[in-house]
């Protein structure tokens, strides 16, 4: 087993770290083997409101921060992207204890965030309003303003990236941050708030404050003095949030969510290369990634060699200590395993027939084979509900129509993707099918300059590009009366 030193484990509220309130700790379970890799300080609504304080006072009108030029927070967040990068195999041993996923990923996730910080980092003094030729004896203009304290609540199966799609738009905007990372994975957030202090951002202006949903992450969403909520996580948390934030003070909220996503080989396409594409579109991330490409659409005249090149591949997937060359580790928790090893069992009763894989492997720690189903139903419970597991189902159709119709047949709308060699037939299926990202001949290919997020149940706005840092801002409208002919 590889020894990671675990450096803090405390809270981080105002660039220092502190016990929670109540001096509660929690468990940080390593999923390779359900032993507890350290005991982390137990965030609630008193730290929460420490927090929120604290980056209240740093967004006052006269602070340090709000004062600073805004290429100069630009210059701080480069600063961090390099911190952040000069740590690297650091933070990636310290995921991959803490979430299971393959250090080579975990590695390239850190790089990937720090390119996200350096791209927002860039954005920081490019924040323009407009002038607009309004009617009337008037000037009009429009200013960007930061939206103000932002809640921050993030899930575990991408940790630091996900830290960074948050603060990264958010710091670029002005704003300031308290961060809840999920439960089951807070030792890389922490980590990287070190970094955060180290490259010279004021007290309060990033705050971490670890614990559980329905406590801290509920003290977040219900508090007054929180301007927005940015959720990545279920859809179920994200409708509590959502009703929270009507009831309040009306925060602005942006929600990435869940996804069941389609991907659509047509006949035309390179068998192999599809079955490679559509494999790592269902399998990345031991299958914990909300635009998971689960459902795989194959065309009736490639079906059978498709199914079985896509069986052959899943059998070839290693699986195994993450700390290894693998491609895929452990599922991140036991409720989480449990869970996907009940949609292989449904899968199975359902007459749905298992190609690859369909159990668990081992008796320590929380791994499932690589498991696929073939001829699959759309009305079976492993085609409409988010597995989030190491499952992939594959059906059969025929038509162009047949396929839109069956792949925006869900109550989501996150990720889709086609596989063709006609330009017709992948253009045609990138306007018709529902969704917030469509990928063609690719899959799953995220990058700091396109927008991601949901249509449907998938979410509400988007994060990454120019759609991302524009949920940070508020506009204001500035009128000036301006005679059109001056008495001067
Ligand atoms: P979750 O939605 O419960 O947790 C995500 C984050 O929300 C965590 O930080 C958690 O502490 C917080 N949270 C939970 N309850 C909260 C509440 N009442 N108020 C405020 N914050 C709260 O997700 P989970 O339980 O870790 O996973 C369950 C399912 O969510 C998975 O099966 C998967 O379908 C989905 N999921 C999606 C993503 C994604 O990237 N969209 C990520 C993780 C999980």
């Amino acid at each position: 087993m590889v020894k990671v030193d675990v450096k803090y484990t405390k809270l981080f509220i105002n660039n220092e770290w502190v016990d929670a309130v109540s001096k509660k700790t929690f468990p940080t379970i390593n999923p390779q083997d359900e032993t507890v890799i350290a005991q982390v300080a137990e965030g609630d609504k008193a730290d929460i409101d420490l927090a929120v304080a604290s980056a209240k006072k740093a967004f006052h009108r006269y602070s340090e921060w709000r004062k600073m030029d805004a290429s100069q927070r630009g210059v701080l967040m480069l600063k961090l992207a390099d911190l952040i990068e000069s740590q690297a195999r650091y933070l990636a041993e310290l995921e991959t204890l803490d979430c299971g996923k393959p250090i080579k990923e975990a590695e390239e996730e850190v790089y990937f965030s720090a390119s996200v910080i350096r791209h927002y980092a860039g954005k920081a003094d490019k924040i323009l309003g407009n002038t607009i030729p309004a009617d009337g004896e008037v000037l009009s203009m429009t200013l960007k303003e930061p939206v103000g304290v932002c809640g921050q609540i993030i899930p575990w199966n991408y940790p630091i990236p996900m830290m960074s799609w948050k603060i990264a738009p958010a710091l670029a905007a002005g704003c300031t941050i308290v961060l809840k990372p999920a439960e089951q994975t807070p030792l890389t957030a922490l980590a990287v708030a070190a970094l955060i202090k180290e490259a010279g951002f004021p007290p309060g202006v990033v705050n971490v404050v670890p614990g559980y949903g329905p406590t801290a992450g509920a003290a977040l969403t219900n508090h007054p003095d929180v301007d927005k909520i940015a959720f990545t996580g279920s859809t179920e948390v994200g409708r509590i949030i959502l009703g929270a934030a009507s009831v309040g003070n009306l925060k602005r909220v942006t929600l990435e969510l869940g996804g069941k996503s389609p991907l659509v080989v047509f006949n035309d396409a390179d068998v192999e290369k599809a079955a490679q594409i559509a494999h790592a579109a269902a399998f990345a991330n031991a299958g914990q990634c909300c635009c998971a490409g689960t459902r795989t659409y194959v065309q009736s005249g490639i079906y059978d060699q498709f199914v079985s090149k896509a069986a052959e591949i899943a059998k070839k997937r290693s699986v195994g200590n993450p700390f290894d060359d693998v491609q895929q580790g452990p599922q991140i928790d036991k409720e989480m395993y449990t869970k996907v090893l009940d949609y292989i069992k449904y899968g199975k009763e359902s007459g749905a027939k298992c190609v690859a894989g369909g159990d668990k492997m081992g008796n320590v720690g929380y791994y499932i084979q690589p498991t696929v189903f073939a001829d699959v139903q759309d009305d079976m419970k492993i085609a409409r509900e988010e597995i989030f597991g190491p499952v992939q189902s594959i059906f059969k159709f025929d038509t162009f129509d047949e396929a839109i119709d069956r792949a925006n047949d869900t109550n989501y709308g996150l990720g889709a993707g086609v596989i063709t060699n006609d330009i017709t037939t992948a253009m045609s299926f990138a306007k018709y099918v529902r969704a917030g990202s469509v990928w063609i001949n690719t899959y799953d290919h995220v990058t700091s300059q396109t927008p991601f997020g949901g249509f449907k149940n998938s979410g509400i706005g988007r994060e990454l590009g120019e759609e991302g840092i524009n949920q940070y801002l508020e506009v204001k409208t500035v009128t000036m009366a301006l005679p059109k002919k001056p008495q001067v």
